[in-house]
């Protein structure tokens, strides 16, 4: 079997924690598997548990608004999650939740080897950047880790929130505009 077919196939029947009791559906990630580019947020929500994809609803359509700002949409990224099943009444996914999923997650960017990888929000940021970011602070700024530029910006649903965010997030998605063009990235699919 195709080794992105069987990773998703283990990790739709995984119960390596608790929230495998309480999910309606795995969500593994979706987008172009091949793509640059991943956008990786905390974990699904209540839409999100009962389709099955990430980031559907209004924090979905605010990430497809953002990246279109920057020319992409989900045909030309790939867009995961740190937990890939919902923490009931989305409280964020704990510390012991996290590191039962996230190896998914590394294994995800391993066959997707991307050039570039966007965190969404702290949860993210704190995880794969340094247990110590501060999203507030240090949005927009980057960081190599394991030979990949990170970055993270605001969560779609904190900017829904609070409004105010927006245009920071806005200058955040410009500086990856720029690093895309740095990196040789043109925002078409990898053939
Ligand atoms: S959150 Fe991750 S580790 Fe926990 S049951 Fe779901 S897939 Fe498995």
């Amino acid at each position: 079997m195709h080794r992105w077919e069987a990773l998703q196939q283990e990790c739709q029947n995984c119960t390596r924690c608790g929230l495998c009791q309480t999910r309606t559906n795995v969500v593994f990630g979706v987008g172009n598997p091949k793509a640059d580019i991943m956008f990786i947020g905390e974990g699904p929500g209540e839409q999100e548990d009962l389709k099955g994809e990430p980031f559907v609803g209004p924090a979905g359509k605010l990430l497809d608004d953002m990246m279109s700002i920057i020319d992409l949409d989900r045909t030309k990224v790939y867009i995961a999650n740190i937990v890939k099943c919902r923490p009931p009444r989305n409280r964020d996914p704990q510390q012991e939740e996290q590191e039962a999923c996230v190896d998914y997650l590394y294994r995800q960017i391993g066959l997707v080897q991307p050039k570039l990888i966007v965190c969404l929000g702290r949860i993210a940021a704190t995880r794969l950047i340094r247990p110590d970011f501060r999203i507030t602070r240090e949005h927009g700024t980057w960081s190599q880790i394991n030979g990949i530029p990170h970055t993270a910006i605001y969560h779609p649903s904190a900017l829904l929130r609070d409004v105010s965010k927006r245009p920071e997030t806005f200058d955040d998605l410009l500086s990856i505009r720029e690093k895309m063009k740095q990196l040789g990235i043109c925002a078409n699919e990898k053939t």
